[in-house]
């Protein structure tokens, strides 16, 4: 595990770091993909007791770095037996014909959106959807399980807590597993400007999403959460400096 976190610490934080190759060791019991489109988007599998969860499903290519990622902790797709989709912009759940066979679990207000039946609100996602539609699972096509709060799932001695963080789209979620907190989009990170709020333009409302997130980290197990990690591989540990970035 402490490899993972010295590879996602060194890829996305220090740029001074030699990007280490992303793929663990054998010994690793879990494994990160990345997938390609305009921003790179992350996928997060772990060995469980009973099979691999799977947290969000990329985009470009994604089928492919996600088989990799699967070969690398011996496993095939069909070992995947859930998968948490923070939020369901289709640069986030790009290889779910893969997974279809898995339980899909996302928070309930992102289910329509998820199957196609409801647009989102931000500008960019319209524009895109105006150019090329996405391609969404169609209501019946995977095994949609959905939650209304936070919510505790466990797999063996592992537990993965699941957060509605609504905003940057009607139902974006969080989850918090092995110490790593997946703020999907609801955190975002640029060149520029470092961590901050969910970006204006591509969420429902920017401002409602930053209004959640505030309320996340109250909510958090005290001290579990060791790195914070945005849908697009950038993370950082939890301090007060990453709060006071993002909250600007
Ligand atoms: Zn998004």
């Amino acid at each position: 595990m402490n490899r993972l976190l010295q590879v996602f610490a060194c890829v996305v934080l220090a740029p001074a770091c030699a990007p280490p190759p992303i793929t663990p060791t054998p010994a690793t019991d879990a494994a990160i993909a990345l997938s390609g489109g305009p921003n790179t988007s992350m996928v997060y599998l772990a060995r469980v007791p009973n099979g691999v969860i799977v947290i969000d499903l990329g985009w470009w290519g994604a089928e492919r770095s996600v088989r990799r990622a699967l070969h690398a902790l011996r496993a095939t797709a069909g070992d995947v037996t859930d998968v948490f989709v923070t939020h369901s912009h289709r640069d986030h759940v790009g290889a779910w014909r893969l997974v279809r066979h898995s339980r899909f679990h996302l928070a309930g207000a992102e289910r329509s959106a998820f199957v196609g039946q409801r647009p989102h609100r931000g500008w960019v996602p319209r524009t895109f959807e105006r150019l090329k539609q996405s391609e969404m699972p169609r209501p019946g096509d995977v095994d949609v399980r959905t939650f209304s709060r936070d919510t505790t799932f466990a797999f063996g001695n592992d537990t993965l807590y699941a957060y509605a963080v609504p905003g940057h789209t009607a139902g974006s979620a969080a989850y918090l597993f092995r110490g790593i907190l997946f703020l999907g989009d609801a955190a975002t990170y640029t060149r520029w400007g470092g961590f901050g709020p969910a970006r204006r333009g591509y969420s429902d409302d920017a401002k409602v999403a930053a209004r959640n997130l505030e309320a996340l980290w109250a909510r958090l197990p005290r001290s579990a959460v060791r790195l914070v990690c945005t849908a697009h591989a950038k993370c950082a540990a939890l301090t007060p400096e990453l709060l006071a970035d993002i909250r600007r």
